[in-house]
Order: structure tokens, then C-alpha cells, then sequence
């Protein structure tokens, strides 16, 4: 997957290029990431890429000229390509959105700073609009590389077990279910007996009851979007009699 990223500050992609997932995508060609700075084609001479908002009020604006030249330039190559902006006021990103995503082949993602961007180029050259939160960041750079993390994962030959993009969170609508390593027994913590006899059906049982707990208790907006099978339902009534007081049952 290519993915093309504009951003003034490129060298903050070196946090997530210099090591992990993203290092190993790029390493074995799944991942051909390239970073542009709309600096490199203002015609300003202060090579400026920001001015005051018309209207007045505080803060600055990315000028349309750079962003567009660039974006022109990038089309060049490939005038196919999706480009998103990663603003506040776009879609909030879920799991099933990067999962579509990640069929794309290439992309081309804007990381605004300061006030925004100038509107035109939204209206002109963006195909959507991303949210990574109901908070604001000063700039799109944290966004986008939050988005290439999610969609790394997906890249053929990038996690060494492609089984668990399949287990996480979110993917099959539920919460994961608790993880444990060695030692068995940890300052008197033990692990949960089901998990150290071997019994794949059992212990297959316990992880969908405990991801369906989990749910239940931390996300149950989740719960509610599903349709449960009879199983899921058995066992997280389970769940819900394992882990509510008599009191409140009676
Ligand atoms: N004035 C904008 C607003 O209220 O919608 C906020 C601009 S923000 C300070 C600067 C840039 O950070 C944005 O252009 C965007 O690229 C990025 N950004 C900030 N918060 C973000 C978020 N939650 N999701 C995605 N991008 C964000």
C-alpha cells in the first residue's frame, strides 16, 4: 500500500517509521510511505504556507496554493488516489473504517496545523473527512499516523499471527478478552485455571464469555449494536450471574 502524507512537520513520521509494525512494513515492502511538505512548493519567498483568516479572529490558516500544488503534483503519479484530511470535524475513525481503508491501494492523507486549512481545498480536493476524537490536537500529524498504525495491521505479511487482527477489539464488534504470560502463578495472582489445561473448546468458550463480559460492563453501546447468538447469550448470562451480586439479582 502506498500512502502519501502532507504535512509541514514530516519529520515527526520518524516516530512511527523508526521502529515496530510500521519499520517492518516498510522493511518488507508492504508499506511505501512518502512524505510531502507543502513548504517545498510555496511561492511565497518566506516560504510561508500560512496567513491571517479572512473575517478576522485569532490564529492562522494553511493557504490553499502549497496544499493544492502539491496535492497536483501527487496526482500526477496516480490521479485515482483518496485523499483524507484528518480534522476534528470529520467521520469519528473506527475499526471497520480502517478495515475498508486498507483495501485501498494507495492514499493520500492532509494533516492541517493551526486554524485548518483553507476551505477550497476541502471542497476542491478531499474525498473524506477523519476524526480520531472528540478532543482537539494541534495538528493532523498524530491522526494520520494513528490512521497508518490501525491500517499497517491489516497488511498482508506485517503481523507475524494474521489470526489476531481477527481477535482484537472492535473487530468482531466485541472487546478482547484478558491476556495472560508466565509465570502461572505472579505474586499470588493466578491464571485462570481453563487456560492451562489444553482444552481448546473450553478455553475458546471462556474467551467469548469473557469478551462478551467485558462488553457487557465497559461498552455496552457495543452490546447493544449486535444481534447474539444463543451461544453468546448463554454465556453472557453467564458472565452477568458470575459477576453480579445476589442482592442485585434477587
Ligand atoms: N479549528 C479547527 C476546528 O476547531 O475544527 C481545529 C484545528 S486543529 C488546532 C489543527 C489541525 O489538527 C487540524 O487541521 C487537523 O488536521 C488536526 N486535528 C486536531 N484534532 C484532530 C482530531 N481530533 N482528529 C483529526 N485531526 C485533528
Amino acid at each position: 500500500m502506498r500512502i502519501d502524507v502532507i504535512s509541514i512537520f514530516p519529520e515527526m513520521f520518524k516516530a512511527l517509521t523508526c521502529c515496530g509494525m510500521a519499520l517492518r512494513a516498510i522493511e518488507r515492502g508492504a508499506l511505501d510511505l512518502r512524505l510531502w511538505d507543502p513548504r517545498d512548493t510555496t511561492k511565497d519567498k518566506h516560504r510561508r504556507i500560512d496567513d491571517r483568516p479572512y473575517g478576522g479572529g485569532p490564529g492562522m490558516v494553511m493557504l490553499a496554493q502549497p496544499l493544492m500544488d502539491t496535492l497536483s503534483r501527487l496526482r500526477q503519479d496516480d490521479g485515482a488516489s483518496k485523499v483524507i484530511y484528518l480534522t476534528p470535524q470529520g467521520t469519528r475513525l473506527k475499526q471497520d473504517k480502517i478495515r475498508d481503508l486498507a483495501g485501498q491501494s494507495r492514499l493520500i492523507l492532509l494533516s492541517g496545523r493551526y486554524e485548518g486549512i483553507d476551505e477550497r481545498v476541502i471542497d476542491r480536493e478531499v474525498d473524506e473527512e477523519i476524526s480520531i476524537g472528540d478532543y482537539i490536537l494541534t495538528g493532523g500529524e498524530l491522526p494520520a499516523m494513528v490512521l497508518i498504525e490501525g491500517l499497517i495491521r491489516y497488511l498482508p505479511g506485517v503481523l507475524g499471527n494474521e489470526e489476531s487482527v481477527f481477535a482484537d477489539s472492535f473487530t468482531e464488534g466485541l472487546l478482547d478478552w484478558p491476556h495472560y504470560t508466565r509465570p502461572v502463578d505472579f505474586a499470588g495472582h493466578e491464571v485462570p485455571n481453563v487456560l492451562l489445561g489444553g482444552n481448546h473448546e473450553e478455553i475458546r468458550r471462556w474467551r467469548l464469555k469473557q469478551a462478551l463480559g467485558r462488553t457487557w460492563e465497559r461498552r455496552p453501546d457495543l452490546i447493544e449494536q449486535l444481534v447474539l447468538t444463543d451461544e453468546q447469550k448463554e454465556l453472557l448470562l453467564v458472565y452477568q450471574k458470575e459477576h453480579t451480586s445476589e442482592e442485585v439479582l434477587r
